[in-house]
Order: structure tokens, then C-alpha cells, then sequence
């Protein structure tokens, strides 16, 4: 019985996301399809401002609820943020939306990429210079 949530969790993760191959380094990656607010986000978002609602209620009385618009406007930025942030190659910096738009600034990205690598442990800029 102990076994039934973990069973949907797997099959909702897989509907949720897509999976694909990073076209530079072959890694296989798992990015989600767009950056809508989920059920759960929908649930976090009423129970904060009901929350924070109550908590105003005593000090601006009923517009504290407006404070609804304001979380919902921040679980948006942090959901649209995270997809972002989950786009580009963890392992490489290919950055799939780029190389749709701009093949060029993708080519960038993944230079900087490397260079920000470089920066962060500079033993492998070292290696790859002498490998260069
Ligand atoms: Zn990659």
C-alpha cells in the first residue's frame, strides 16, 4: 500500500516533463514543457494569501486580501524563472531556446559557459589551454 504515491508521482513527473537528449554533449535531459503554475502552485498561492490576508486583515482591514495579486505575481516570476533556469545544459551550457531564436548568441552562451567554468576551477582552464 506504502507503494501507491511514489507510483503516480512517477507517472505524473513523466506527463509533466519532456525528455531529450542534449544535442552537444548527449546528455539526457529533462525539462518541463512550459512555465505554468501547477495545481500544487495554485494551492500555495491561496493558502499564502489567505495567510498573509489574515494576517493584515486587523491593520488594513479588507484590501489586505489584495495581497493575493502580489503572491500570485511572485509564484509566476519564480515559476517562469525556474523553467529558465532549467533550460540550458547543466553539463555544456546548451541553451535550447537560443539555438532556436539565435544560433549565434547560442554559440555565445555555451563559449561563456566554459568561461565561467574556467573562472570557477581554474585547474580545468589550465588542462584545456594545454590540450589547445
Ligand atoms: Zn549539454
Amino acid at each position: 500500500m506504502k507503494k501507491r504515491p511514489l507510483e503516480t508521482r512517477v507517472y505524473k513527473y513523466k506527463n509533466k516533463n519532456r525528455n531529450f537528449f542534449c544535442p552537444l554533449c548527449r546528455t539526457e535531459r529533462n525539462v518541463q514543457v512550459s512555465p505554468k503554475l501547477t495545481k500544487k502552485n495554485v494551492r500555495q498561492i491561496s493558502l499564502t494569501s489567505l495567510m498573509l490576508g489574515g494576517l493584515l486583515f486587523p491593520v488594513v482591514g479588507v484590501e489586505s486580501f489584495c495581497v493575493f495579486f502580489l503572491v500570485w505575481g511572485a509564484f509566476e516570476l519564480a515559476v517562469r524563472s525556474d523553467y529558465k533556469k532549467q533550460v540550458p545544459c547543466p553539463h555544456c551550457g546548451f541553451d535550447a531556446t537560443w539555438y532556436k531564436r539565435d544560433v549565434k548568441v547560442a554559440r555565445q552562451k555555451v563559449a561563456e559557459f566554459w568561461a565561467q567554468k574556467q573562472v570557477a576551477n581554474p585547474s580545468v582552464s589550465e588542462a584545456a589551454t594545454k590540450q589547445a
